[in-house]
């Protein structure tokens, strides 16, 4: 079994793995681990989301260097 800890949002109405995040909205947890069971238990990255550190920063200091007018 790929996801391990597969348990109810009660909130949500849905079933989500602990480990990955991923969700399911079945009902029924063995129906909801065999779904969850065809997706990889991998946590989605986050690094594609985020810019370079200091990209931003360096083009904002080079627009506040060049001379105005
Ligand atoms: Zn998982």
């Amino acid at each position: 079994m790929k996801h391990s800890d597969v348990r109810w949002n009660p909130a949500r109405r849905e079933h989500f793995c602990v480990s990955c995040g991923r969700t399911t909205d079945s009902f029924d947890i063995a129906d909801a681990q065999q779904r969850l069971e065809r997706f990889d238990c991998v946590v989605p990255s986050v690094d594609a989301a985020i810019p370079e550190p200091g990209t931003e920063t360096i083009r904002l200091m080079l627009k506040s260097l060049k001379p105005l007018g």
